[in-house]
């Protein structure tokens, strides 16, 4: 379910190593991955909502991100408790409208997301100081669909990934969390589109144990799986 709301504030700063600054432009994330942590750390726990179902726009962001973007100092990620391209974005833009605003203010900006909605922003990112990391967590996407139900599946991602490339927008790949693949097959791939990715393993598994256990990936939830797949990645690819 769709709310539209009002919100005070918008940018909040970060200790995230990559910005200094974060904006959500949605409450939520209609991606619903099952893995996902941010229902419990970000706003939505104080909202009566289900994770992956109801979803919180923030109406007047665009006029409160133009008045706290001059008291801003540094680089915009886009987004750390949603995905800034979820599937709602289709629909109100807010994140193309926010992006906008910061290109004209000339603000380096980075962007994280799971969606292939990016390439509708194709002509804004190019005329923008960005850094797009596209998130790609498996080859298969029969894992995908049961973990990430509505996010895009991974061939759109690479195809995100190699169309970013095509209109020199600077693009990389973060394998996180890692979940059950064939890591061969999903550094092969990935090695063809970029030369080094960033890496993450599974910091929640009781969040996905029951998950695991119907569909018989219980070793995934082994901390020497996640170096086994790394040290198969470092093979292929850098790996950070
Ligand atoms: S895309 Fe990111 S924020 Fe959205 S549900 Fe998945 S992990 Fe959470």
């Amino acid at each position: 379910m769709v709310h539209e709301v009002l919100v005070q504030k918008l940018v909040t700063k970060t200790k995230i190593p990559i910005a200094r600054y974060v904006v959500n432009p949605y409450i939520g994330c209609g991606h619903g991955c099952k893995y996902c942590y941010a229902q419990f750390i970000g706003p939505f726990k104080n909202k009566a909502g289900v994770w992956g179902r109801d979803v919180f726009v923030k109406m007047n962001a665009p006029e409160i991100f133009e008045r706290e973007l001059y008291n801003l100092k540094g680089s915009i990620l886009f987004s750390s408790v949603c995905d800034p391209y979820q599937p709602i974005e289709e629909k109100y833009q807010l994140t193309r409208t926010l992006l906008k605003i910061a290109s004209e203010h000339f603000r380096t900006v980075r962007i994280l997301t799971k969606s292939n909605l990016i390439l509708r922003d194709l002509d804004i990112l190019k005329s923008t100081n960005v850094s797009v990391t596209i998130t790609i967590t498996t080859d298969d996407d029969r894992v995908r669909k049961i973990l990430e139900p509505n996010a895009a599946p991974i061939e759109q991602r690479i195809e995100a990934v190699k169309r970013l490339r095509e209109s020199n927008v600077d693009v990389s790949i973060f394998v996180g969390p890692v979940l059950p693949m064939n890591p061969e097959r999903l550094a092969s791939l990935l090695s063809k589109h970029v030369g080094r990715i960033f890496v993450d393993k599974l910091n929640y598994p009781w969040l996905v144990e029951g998950i695991y256990r119907k569909n018989g990936w219980t070793t995934w939830l082994r901390e020497e799986k996640f170096h086994e797949v790394v040290a198969v990645f470092k093979k292929f690819l850098d790996v950070d």
